[in-house]
């Protein structure tokens, strides 16, 4: 399975790290080795002093699609959860800085927790979901669907034009603004809606 990561989804984040709005989704992925399950603690690395979170939805594909239409591309995804895109801001600075691939700084182990999926036949309607995520019990990101700038089906019309989409691939759908640092000791929480989906350490 592959983890495909939307940058830039949410105006108010774009603003807040300077960078422009961009006309078309702009995608990175992460590797399977990435993920963090079951509300493991994640282990500061040393190579980076800047870790932060970035909430985001988390759609669940379930179904092989290349060129998906935008009107079908409800039916390829059947469950969404919520996962954290650390992010090692001081790679990824140095890496936009010198023109450079993202990789070391959002695709290194365990940078991709994840907690579990809810079918969607369960969550209404999926496009005004509201998730928000706290750290050591304060709330620092919230986030509602309905800002995204471009839509779930949006997102996997576009991406599958370039990368085919496989049964169990998950797509990060962006970040709201309120992005941070973590530091060891921290007890992060996401909520999408008021269920708790994700509680975990950083060690
Ligand atoms: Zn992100």
């Amino acid at each position: 399975m592959k983890i495909i990561c939307i940058g830039r989804n949410y105006m108010e984040h774009a603003k807040e790290l300077n960078n422009p709005v961009p006309s078309t989704p702009l995608f990175f992925m992460k590797p399977e080795t990435s993920l963090l399950i079951r509300n493991r603690p994640f282990y500061y690395p040393g190579f980076s002093n800047d870790i932060q979170y970035e909430a985001e939805l988390v759609l669940r594909i379930c179904k092989v699609g290349k060129h998906i239409n935008e009107r079908f591309a409800h039916t390829y995804y059947d469950a969404i959860g919520l996962g954290i895109d650390f992010t090692a801001r001081d790679l990824q600075q140095q890496a936009k800085e010198k023109g450079l691939p993202w990789e070391e700084a959002k695709a290194f182990d365990n940078s991709a927790p994840i907690g579990e999926f809810i079918p969607v036949t369960e969550l209404g309607d999926v496009h005004t979901l509201e998730f928000k995520l706290l750290i050591n019990g304060i709330q620092v990101q919230y986030g509602k669907a309905t800002e995204m700038i471009f839509s779930y089906e949006k997102i996997i019309s576009y991406v599958s034009k370039f990368v085919s989409l496989k049964m169990g691939d998950l797509i990060f759908t962006g970040t709201p603004a309120g992005v941070g640092p973590v530091k060891i000791g921290d007890r992060l929480e996401a909520f999408l809606g008021d269920r708790k989906m994700l509680s975990f350490l950083i060690k």
